[in-house]
């Protein structure tokens, strides 16, 4: 097969071309930057991406630098609701756990492994389009430099080049809020009770997302848009000091503030174009779909290219298929629970999460589809 070029050297299209290169695929990756990304954001690892991990033999040096999240929890601002132990899913994967590790520690361990695999990574080549000629494309830069290949795999993210070098719609909508993540160093199991890696606080206004990291705390805020950054991040301490109130001000590391949409690209095959990760979908934090979900395009993606034609087009209908069907659906049902407005709705959630958390096939049910392993294959009962 001839050389498959992947655009962005993001979690997905490393993801991409370990995967091609450890099925003797040459593989070229283009990246815009003089260097991988170090912005963390993605921190929360599924069960059936650490499968996909382990069969690109790179799971055990992610699970050296993350931490083991076995369990997480639901909150109100009153306190703990309930947990669900993930070991209820010991059955249907070799990994029944979430791996808490941020994003820009896993893509060093990918590049490494492609490298050595014989890959190659082109850094400051931003792809700027891509022409389809009859037996692959020829990828462009701005500048005039051009990469030939058979396939353009073009994981460049949510402002992708490609996508919108192809005229390819990315329909849907932007949340009224942006999010504020901030990073701290502040103990909060010694503040909070009950605290488990990952904790969804239930709330119409103050909701929010307290997670651990292998650095650090991290806590998820929504944040009004149209207010400048200062404002928001002048006020961010008194804000923390309605989370938990160490009698002092918050050791906050940093803070970032993003705008979150939910979107999918209209098609996620252009002739021998595939979208992936971002540049394809992208969705709300909350429950940690996005990196995920890029990473099982990256798997279907090139299991289908070393395949044929015809099973990248299965791949490429049924990854869109599911961004739509799963990945938006739940990740925007949870903002809906999580920020729910109306208190018996919000009560009668709780109240059955609350009994989902104590019966072990409720719980089971329940997280083979929060933890993605429904999205992927049919699960016995
Ligand atoms: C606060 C926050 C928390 C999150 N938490 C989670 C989580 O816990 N779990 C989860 O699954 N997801 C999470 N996500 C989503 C996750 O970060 C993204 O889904 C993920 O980064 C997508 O990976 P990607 O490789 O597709 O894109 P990116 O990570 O954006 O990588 C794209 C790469 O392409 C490069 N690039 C851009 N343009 C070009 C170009 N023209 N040419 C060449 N290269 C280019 C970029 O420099 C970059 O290296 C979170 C997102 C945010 C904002």
């Amino acid at each position: 097969m001839s050389r498959i070029v992947v655009a962005g050297a993001g979690p997905v299209g490393l993801t991409a071309a370990l995967a091609l290169a450890r099925q003797g695929v040459a593989v070229t990756v283009l990246e815009a930057g003089d260097e991988l990304a170090a912005e963390s954001r993605a921190s929360t690892f599924h069960p059936p991406t650490l499968e996909m991990l382990a069969e690109l033999g790179v799971v055990d040096a992610l699970l050296a630098r993350g931490l083991i999240a076995p369990t997480f929890a639901y909150r109100d601002r009153a306190g703990h609701v309930a947990t669900l132990d993930l070991s209820v899913l010991a059955q249907d994967t070799p990994y029944p756990y979430r791996v808490q590790c941020e994003q820009s520690k896993l893509t060093p361990i990918l590049r490494a492994e492609v490298e050595a695999a014989g890959g190659v990574i082109r850094f400051g080549w931003p792809v700027a389009g891509v022409d389809q000629v009859a037996d692959g494309v020829v990828v462009r830069a701005a500048d005039g430099r051009t990469e030939r290949g058979g396939w353009l795999i073009a994981a460049d993210g949510a402002h992708s080049a490609v996508r919108r070098s192809l005229g390819v719609a990315f329909a849907g909508i932007t949340y009224p809020e942006r999010f504020l993540v901030a990073s701290t160093d502040e103990d909060l199991p010694g503040l909070l009770d009950h605290l488990a890696e990952v904790n969804y606080v239930f709330d119409p206004v103050d909701w929010s997302v307290l997670l651990r990291t292998p650095d650090h705390w991290r806590v998820l805020l929504p944040t009004p848009d149209g207010t400048p950054d200062r404002d928001e991040l002048d006020r961010l301490d008194g804000r923390l000091r309605q989370v938990a109130d160490p009698g002092r001000p918050w050791q906050v590391a940093h803070a970032s503030i993003y705008r979150v949409h939910q979107r999918v690209a209209e098609r996620f095959q252009v002739g021998r174009v595939l979208l992936a990760g971002d540049a394809a979908h992208v969705n709300n934090p909350l429950g940690g779909l996005g990196m995920n979900s890029g990473i099982h395009d990256a798997m279907a993606y090139t299991r289908a290219l070393v395949t044929g034609d015809g099973a990248v087009r299965l791949a490429t209908t049924q990854r869109r298929r599911i961004a739509l069907e799963y990945v938006q659906t739940v990740s925007h049902q949870n903002y809906q629970r999580l920020t729910a407005t109306d208190p018996v709705a919000r009560a009668a959630y709780l109240d059955e999460i609350r009994a989902i958390a104590a019966d072990p096939v409720r719980a089971r049910a329940h997280l083979l589809r929060a933890c993605m392993i429904a999205s992927l294959r049919p699960v016995p009962a």
